[in-house]
């Protein structure tokens, strides 16, 4: 009697109410098994596609137990942003329950990202006696692509590529056993009898007759050929690595002289062959997310040293498809490299164009019948003084939404600028950057970023009562978001660049609206207010205004764009600005600098006696160039940032060189006189140890200006801009100033900025 009274008594009862990504990724099913382990009673039912609400009714100690385990053993994809429980009278339910979806959509769908194969999933692709033995497709509740082949909201299988597809008796049985910790639900399930089929076409796309499509793929890769690989977001093209014929061949094919390409290796162990990576690289590697991750390579290496030219890392991934493991499992290395299937300069392949496109390239075609519907990049990230950064939020993360601290009040898109590009869509306190995009030079680019803007706008039945766009005049985004802004009568507000950068990453990083900061934009190019290119800017920023307190020198750009190609000529024309035409020519040629330029001799000639024309630039990016090209370290430009990137490997190893100074004058960097001291040192000390000291003392420097320019000012410093990655500006940058904060799941460059685009439309 005295039990069954306690019993009664310690009977309670919780509602809960679970936000984050929680569809999609296996989370009922976890609660259905949590909550009978526990003896629990109750339901769960999916409301929003971001929302799940839960009842549970027990001993009270086991919904304790139950809130718990929630966040320790949830499915490995999945996040949880927000528990809410509120206490209830029990109403004396008999079992647990996985309920139908509830009709009462109290928030909007998130959009899952693509998610790497799962561990288990690859057990039974490698056993033998399992019924997915060798199956290229293999996925389930907790991995596998989701917005890469979603049609529609909500994550269900009629909504993805998947209904081509119809589930066979068995896979039938598994999806609707809710004791099936990963198939019950999966939306995306097939099996060998019941799913995509894979093909191997020759260069005409004329299927090859042969057993094991994946198998003779690797053997023609072991002997050479190029293959284009149709993966999850796009074509890859995978070739062999470690042989510098092959990657020789691919660079002149895919006419990319210097470009690093990405690895595809095996596992941890292939990795550990080729590259040093830490703990927080193997984290990264391994995450969901399977980013590419920069990571130091490892010296000597089997690695073709033509892989990625000039530079101390190599950009490697794991795989995230059994497709991926299998072929790479096939060849003797156990890596390969899979860069972006694509024609210079437009959009990754992902259907029958590739057949078009890569013409040429491509010797051979590995494909497969299930349709791409979103194209998605792999995603890129590094470490800058120990942080995880973003290079290119692609595949993985997006179409993931950033939540703001404060609801924005209108509903906006954005069309970010030029290069490296990605837009972005607002609503309540959410803004959801689109994936990569790329640069902006053609047509089938504007198509691919209207077209990812248009799914995220009927996917989240977003009216936008505002559009923004960069400044620059003739950046075509803003010319596109004038003519929409005309076309829906809504307003066309056009966000400075850098300020942009800077309210990039005060939403990265939660910030509250009222937020005053410290931005530092270290960049390459932006339309400055003046006229002029910017770039090393200090400003005073909220999220809808700014007050530039500070900057670099402004060095002459001779030629403007052919400057940034050839950054001798920038190196030439100033100093010609401080020692004259003559002696600046002189110094040039006794360095050699004409042999990097088309023109030779009178090239330079023209550059140095064009010092005091516009345009005028003060962008870190031009700076770090002209550094490189005096240092030797770069001299031509043929990928975004090249000459500023191969400066910040040539400093790994560095140590300060103590005579070389930057200096500070009123709020301006000095950056021509360090040029100056440059010539004087080159030769006394290692390209390294000068390179490595430019770096620091530039952030230094920056730090002064904020420090001399805001005094006591107790302001965050928030960095952004293509170069905030670089580490060694970032650690000067921290020795002179305490809190400096690097965005936070987006990237630093222009691939982030519509971000803050739509963030200070939204708000001004
Ligand atoms: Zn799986
Ligand atoms: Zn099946």
């Amino acid at each position: 009697m005295e039990m069954v009274a306690r019993l009664v008594v310690s009977r309670t009862a919780a509602l809960i109410f679970v936000t984050g990504v929680v569809q999609g990724v296996g989370f009922r099913p976890f609660v259905y098994r949590t909550a009978a382990k526990l003896g629990l009673r109750g339901y769960v039912r999916n409301l929003g596609g971001s929302e799940v609400e839960i009842w549970v009714e027990g001993a009270d100690g086991s919904i304790e137990k139950f809130l718990e385990a929630l966040e320790r053993e949830k499915p490995p994809p999945a996040r949880l942003e927000r528990v809410v429980v509120k206490r209830v009278e029990p109403r004396g339910y008999a079992s647990f329950a996985i309920l139908e979806s509830g009709a009462g959509v109290s928030v909007k769908s998130q959009i899952p990202p693509d998610i790497g194969v799962c561990e288990d999933c690859l057990r039974e692709v490698l056993n033998s006696s399992s019924r997915w033995y060798k199956y290229p497709f293999n996925s389930c509740a907790w991995c596998g692509p989701r917005f890469s082949m979603m049609y529609a909201v909500p994550y269900d299988r009629k909504n993805t590529a998947m209904r081509d597809f119809p589930l066979c008796s068995e896979c039938e049985r598994e999806y609707s056993d809710p004791r099936n910790e990963r198939r019950f639900h999966a939306q995306g399930i097939s099996c060998p009898r019941c799913g995509p089929k894979l093909k191997l076409l020759d260069h005409s796309g004329e299927p090859i007759d042969c057993e094991d499509p994946i198998a003779e793929a690797a053997k023609l890769i072991e002997e050479g050929a190029i293959v284009a690989v149709k993966g999850v977001g796009g074509f890859h093209l995978a070739a062999l690595a470690s042989d510098d014929k092959v990657v020789e061949e691919l660079r002149r094919r895919k006419r990319r002289p210097q470009k690093p390409f990405a690895i595809m290796a095996i596992d941890v162990e292939a990795v550990l062959k080729i590259a040093e990576p830490s703990e927080l690289h193997l984290a990264l590697l391994t995450s969901p997310q399977r980013p590419i991750v920069l990571v130091p390579k490892k010296v000597p290496s089997i690695v073709s040293p033509l892989v990625a030219p000039g530079l101390s890392e190599l950009g490697v991934m794991l795989p995230y498809t059994p497709m991926h493991y299998l072929l790479v499992s096939e060849t003797k290395d156990k890596f390969l490299i899979m860069t972006s299937g694509n024609r210079k300069g437009l959009p990754i392949c992902k259907g029958l164009e590739a057949l078009r496109e890569l013409k040429g390239i491509a010797d051979y075609y590995l494909v497969h019948n299930r349709e791409i519907v979103n194209r998605v990049d792999d995603s890129v990230l590094r470490l800058t003084d120990g942080e995880p950064q973003l290079l290119r939020r692609s595949r993985g993360y997006a179409p993931a939404w950033l939540e703001l601290p404060f609801n924005l009040g209108a509903e906006a898109v954005a069309l970010g600028a030029h290069l490296d590009n990605a837009g972005a869509v607002a609503f309540e306190n959410k803004v959801v950057p689109t994936q990569y995009v790329g640069d902006m030079d053609n047509l089938e680019n504007a198509e691919f970023l209207l077209s990812a803007l248009d799914f995220l706008m009927k996917s989240y039945r977003v009216k936008p009562q505002v559009i923004a766009s960069d400044k620059h005049p003739n950046y075509a985004t803003t010319e596109l978001a004038a003519k929409l802004s005309g076309e829906l009568g809504i307003p066309h507000v056009r966000v400075q660049h850098h300020h942009a950068h800077i309210a990039s990453a005060m939403a990265s990083r939660n910030l509250p609206r009222d937020s005053e900061v410290v931005g530092i934009a270290l960049d390459g190019v932006g339309y400055g207010d003046d006229g002029m290119v910017w770039g090393g800017e200090v400003l005073l920023a909220s999220y809808i205004g700014y007050r530039r307190v500070g900057h670099l020198e402004y060095l002459p750009l001779p030629g403007g764009d052919r400057s940034t190609l050839y950054p001798a000529r920038i190196a030439a024309a100033a100093l010609a600005a401080k020692l004259g035409p003559e002696e600046a020519l002189k110094v040039c040629l006794s360095l050699g600098l004409e042999r990097s330029l088309p023109g030779g001799a009178r090239e330079l000639e023209l550059a140095a006696r064009a010092f005091a024309k516009p345009p005028f630039s003060s962008s870190v990016g031009r700076f770090l160039d002209a550094v490189s090209a005096l240092l030797g370290v770069c001299n031509a430009r043929t990928y975004e940032g090249e000459p500023a990137v191969k400066l910040e490997a040539a400093a790994r190893g560095g140590q300060l060189v103590g005579e070389l100074k930057l200096e500070v004058e009123g709020s301006v960097v000095l950056t021509s006189e360090l040029l100056l001291q440059l010539l004087e040192l080159n030769g006394r000390h290692s390209v390294r140890d000068l390179s490595y000291t430019v770096q620091v003392r530039l952030g230094e420097a920056l730090g002064l200006v904020v420090r001399d320019e805001l005094g006591d000012l107790k302001l965050p410093a928030v960095l952004s801009g293509g170069a905030a990655v670089n580490d060694f500006i970032v650690k000067g940058l921290r020795s002179v100033l305490r809190n400096v904060l690097l965005p936070q799941g987006i990237p630093a460059g222009d691939g982030g900025l519509a971000v803050g685009q739509v963030v200070s439309a939204a708000l001004s």
